[in-house]
């Protein structure tokens, strides 16, 4: 069916999912992260960028947050920007693991595959892979000024999230030893997992989440900056990823109750894809026994359900000025 949606239903479609989940109550912070368990659990922000650039911001969207795992979906396409969508899927692959991000039992489980650039097994496999080989230092900046160029703006270490996940990290010791064990770690051990630990402390706002959303809803085409970021054919398998694996052993359950391709991170966010459509990212701190933020989830599904959209829904979506 053909349907078009102005673009003012969408600002009001945000604006009142937002005053509705405000006050929702439930989950609780990180607290395996040190840092995170401090930050103030009321924070709460939606964005929605469109892909001729429109920004709709509601609440805390220029909050700076550990952007933790969503963090992977940058460096998996950085990975396939210079080995191709091929060479990821052969050094790393494009399974679900159907198991938590963190989980060693999904590394042993899938005969020494990490599976996907989106858990913490494949994302370090992932900053392994980043180029120059052996060089630290260009390696963080090839994965800073990457997420930039997704972002139109730059990401900011938060110093405080780096130390406090640094001294804490130790299952990631365990899961970075394992593949190189298995030869899925393409470049030294520390380094790669430092790189893993220290992208997964920049600090990110919703705003900036929202236009890396509609950079890929895009085809790699930054709505804002109005620069191509990638070759269009990465979006199709970046998407993918994250429809199959975006919520870890709760994937199936979100996209079928919200019909958006979307990716979750232990700080809060959670970025989502509407492909053809738009980028949307919501932020607040308490999450669930998975790991994923109660209110993120909930504001874009409410969102996503007053639009009557879905990405299988099997609609011709047109968004049309007012
Ligand atoms: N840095 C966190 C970790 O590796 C990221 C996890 C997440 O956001 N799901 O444990």
């Amino acid at each position: 069916m053909e349907k078009e949606i102005k673009i003012s239903e969408i600002k009001n479609a945000a604006r009142e999912s937002f005053e509705e989940v405000k006050g929702l109550q439930g989950g609780k912070n990180a607290d395996y992260i040190p840092y995170l368990a401090n930050i103030d659990s009321n924070l709460f922000g939606l964005s929605v960028t469109l892909l001729d650039g429109t920004c709709f911001n509601f609440g805390d969207t220029e909050y700076k947050f550990g952007i933790e795992s969503v963090s992977k979906v940058p460096t998996a396409i950085l990975a396939m920007i210079q080995h191709t969508p091929k060479g990821v899927l052969e050094k790393i692959g494009a399974d679900a693991t159907g198991l938590p991000f963190n989980s060693i039992f999904a590394l042993l489980l899938e005969n020494d595959h990490p599976s996907t650039p989106l858990v913490n097994a494949g994302a370090i496999a992932a900053c392994s892979m980043v180029a120059p080989q052996g060089d630290s230092r260009d390696k963080w900046k090839a994965i800073t000024e990457n997420i930039t160029e997704l972002c139109g703006s730059a990401p900011e270490l938060i110093d405080e999230l780096y130390e406090s996940e640094t001294a804490t990290n130790f299952n990631n010791h365990a899961i970075a030893w394992l593949l190189k064990n298995y030869n899925r770690i393409y470049d030294n051990v520390d380094m790669s997992l430092d790189l893993y630990t220290r992208q997964c402390s920049l600090g990110i706002t919703c705003s900036q989440l929202a236009i890396m959303g509609a950079t890929i809803a895009n085809g790699g085409f930054n709505p804002v900056t109005k620069k191509q970021t990638f070759e269009k054919e990465i979006a199709p398998k970046i998407t993918s990823m994250i429809a199959s694996v975006g919520f870890y052993q709760h994937t199936g359950d979100w996209l079928y109750t919200s019909g958006i391709p979307a990716k979750t991170g232990v700080g809060g966010g959670v970025m989502g894809i509407m492909p053809g459509l738009f980028g949307i990212a919501a932020f607040a701190p308490p999450l669930d026994e998975a790991g994923n933020s109660v209110k993120a989830q909930a504001v874009i599904k409410s969102f996503m359900n007053k639009l009557d959209l879905g990405i299988f829904n099997g609609d011709k979506v047109k968004i049309i000025p007012d």
